[in-house]
């Protein structure tokens, strides 16, 4: 099938374009930039010429920034929509954070509406930050699932950057399955919500400076960063890139994944098994890792909040790679780059 891809260049994206193609898909991503396309493009020599394209859409908090690019010959069936901005460095809230999650989930949504007919699925990345509710803490003895939804509000959007990046994933969210219910569009949606997002990054994309947020805990215990205390975890379930990536094309190929949420969860993970798994399996790196009994990036002793996958594990038929791949794969592509 034909498919558009929104944000080719964001590390969760770079993996859903590769799977895509290894399963015979043809594939337009969305970039800010010609040269960021270019390189996009420069990076898979092998393929046939009409496998990969890619759009330019500058700002997906524009509106109507992607009534051009839903349009494609042949038509697209499936869109995948992953550009938000996840990075905690604002200054407005509203300007960084809600309004290119919220138009841009919206405003894919109208213009494929109104102007691309053929898509059949739209799978959109959303997040466990609109899942979980940060006012219940670890919440020990509690199960999240896909029932649940962070009750955060517009006024405590702006507390924090952390809340405004909650509160972005929650609202455009909401804002895709309104839509779906009030302009009854020919297209189904899913949506994906995994919490922190670890491993490998695409060489080509990314380097040590310009890492994107998820991964750079992995880089901070590999470059000395944690050598006298391990940051703390903060959120501590995780799933590998590659496994969410699958999950992502899964859902827009399965018709029965239809007008799902999928909470895509792997299992548990701490700053301080990351440190493990790092010293463990890189002895070259052990005057950087943090020693064994460093302080820090452990779990709670009061416990922590349990996860229900198993809609991800039947619909999708995902199977989870475990967190010594991740982490190990991880700090492979990092020390491509110099790390
Ligand atoms: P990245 O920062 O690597 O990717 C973000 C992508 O969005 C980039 O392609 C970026 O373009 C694009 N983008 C951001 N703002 C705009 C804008 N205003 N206009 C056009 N494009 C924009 O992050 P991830 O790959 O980690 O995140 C991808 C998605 O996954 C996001 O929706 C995020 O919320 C979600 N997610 C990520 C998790 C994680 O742990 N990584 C966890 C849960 C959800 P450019 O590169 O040109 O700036």
């Amino acid at each position: 099938s034909r498919v558009l891809l929104t944000g080719g260049t964001g590390f969760i994206a770079a993996h859903v374009l590769d799977v895509l193609l290894e399963r015979g898909h043809s594939v337009v991503t969305t970039v800010r930039s010609a040269q960021k396309g270019q390189t996009i493009l420069d990076n898979h020599p092998k393929l046939p010429n009409d496998m990969l394209d890619f759009v330019i859409v500058e700002d997906i908090a524009q509106p109507g920034a992607f009534d051009k690019a839903v349009v494609s010959k042949p038509p697209f069936e499936f869109v995948i929509h992953t550009a938000s901005p996840f990075h905690f460095n604002v200054t407005d809230t509203q300007k960084d954070l809600l309004d290119p999650a919220i138009i841009g989930t919206t405003g894919i949504l109208k213009s494929i509406k109104q102007h691309a007919p053929s898509v059949k699925r739209v799978v959109i990345t959303s997040s466990f930050a609109s899942i979980i509710n940060p006012s219940k803490g670890n919440n020990p003895g509690y199960e999240y699932s896909e029932k649940d939804w962070n009750p955060i509000t517009a006024e405590e959007a702006v507390e924090n950057p952390l809340a405004g990046y909650r509160a972005s994933k929650t609202f455009a969210e909401q804002a895709s399955w309104d839509f779906v219910e009030k302009e009854k569009p020919n297209f189904t949606i899913a949506t994906m919500c995994p919490p922190m997002v670890l491993g490998p990054i695409v060489h080509y994309l990314q380097s040590l400076d310009s890492l994107n947020t998820s991964n750079q805990r992995i880089a901070a215990i590999m470059t000395g960063k944690a050598k006298e205390e391990i940051p703390a975890t903060g959120t501590f379930i995780w799933t590998d890139v590659r496994d969410l990536a699958l999950a992502h094309v899964k859902a827009a190929e399965l018709p029965e994944a239809a007008s799902k949420r999928f909470f895509v969860t792997a299992g548990y993970f701490s700053n301080e098994e990351i440190a493990d798994i790092v010293r463990d399996n890189y002895p070259e790196l052990k005057d950087k890792v943090p020693a064994k009994g460093t302080k820090g990036g452990g779990y709670p002793e009061e416990g922590i909040y349990k996860y229900d996958n198993s809609k991800v594990k039947e619909v999708l038929g995902i199977q989870f790679r475990s967190l010594k791949e991740s982490i190990v794969d991880t700090v492979k592509s990092l020390q491509a780059v110099g790390g």
